[in-house]
């Protein structure tokens, strides 16, 4: 995979973080974005050096059209092509239904779901010059079953495998593949506030009896990104224990 660069987004931590270091161990140059913390995308793209590749931050939002122009103009700036783009950047907003404001729900779709979409259109440009590419986009599980509690976030990952098919269609002819990941439960942030009764349930319920590692996704998306996978495209393929069959 040498000679390769990858855009990661929401790369400073979690299963960003373990996507970037993937990256970087199979030889891939990576640029982390972060819309905060800069010192744990710095953190990350040092991480990412000590693999042997070369790392920047690119800071931006990726939900502002504006800002997610930049993020993939300046990757690809730097190294003179953008070679994979991985859509991991997302937020939760939780709530019933009956009760979530229509703030929490936009903020959701903003981020996951626009800022896929920007970020895909600004790099799908690149590629179709390239003639080649990648796209992996971080969905979940929740996109596919639904949650009680996570309208809009189920809305939006579900969306997010829409867009995956579209644009696997409309970038095939030029040799582009753009897939998904849907994870389960895995061990970071996002998942660390989880009610302890919660967890207890899901780890019962999961056929593999654990939480995945932010690894585990990681090493998805790197088959993905794979010449291995260079004739699998519009997929989603489930990272989650079993959970979903
Ligand atoms: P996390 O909260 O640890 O990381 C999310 C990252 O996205 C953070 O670095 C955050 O700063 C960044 N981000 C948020 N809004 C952004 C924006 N507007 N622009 C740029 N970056 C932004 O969460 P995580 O668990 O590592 O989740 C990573 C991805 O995996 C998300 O898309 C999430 O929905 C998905 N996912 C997570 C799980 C899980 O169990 N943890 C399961 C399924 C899917």
């Amino acid at each position: 995979m040498a000679d390769k660069h990858a855009l990661v987004t929401g790369g400073s931590r979690g299963i960003g973080r373990a996507i970037c270091l993937r990256l970087a161990s199979d030889g891939i140059d990576v640029a982390v974005n972060c819309v905060a913390g800069v010192d744990a995308a710095e953190k990350t793209a040092a991480a990412c050096r000590e693999r042997g590749v070369e790392a920047i931050v690119v800071k931006g939002d990726v939900s502002d059209a504006e800002q997610a122009k930049n993020i993939v103009a300046d990757t690809a700036k730097t190294w003179g092509s953008i070679d994979i783009l991985v859509n991991n950047a997302g937020i939760v907003r939780d709530d019933i239904a009956i009760r979530m404001s229509e703030e929490d729900f936009d903020a959701v779709i903003a981020t996951n779901l626009r800022g896929s979409f920007l970020c895909m259109r600004e790099a799908g440009r690149y590629m179709l010059r390239q003639r080649s590419g990648r796209i992996v986009n971080i969905s979940s599980i929740v996109g596919l079953n639904g949650n009680a509690g996570q309208i809009n976030y189920a809305a939006s990952k579900a969306g997010v495998i829409g867009m995956t098919k579209t644009l696997a269609l409309e970038l095939g002819k030029r040799g582009i593949t753009v897939n998904a990941v849907a994870p389960g439960f895995i061990k970071t942030d996002m998942t660390a506030c989880l009610p302890e009764k919660v967890v207890t349930k899901m780890n019962s319920d999961i056929p593999l009896k654990r939480f995945g590692d932010p690894e585990d996704v990681a090493a998805a998306v790197a088959f993905l990104v794979s010449d291995d996978a260079s004739y699998i495209t519009g997929q989603v393929l489930s990272v989650n224990g079993g959970l979903d069959m």
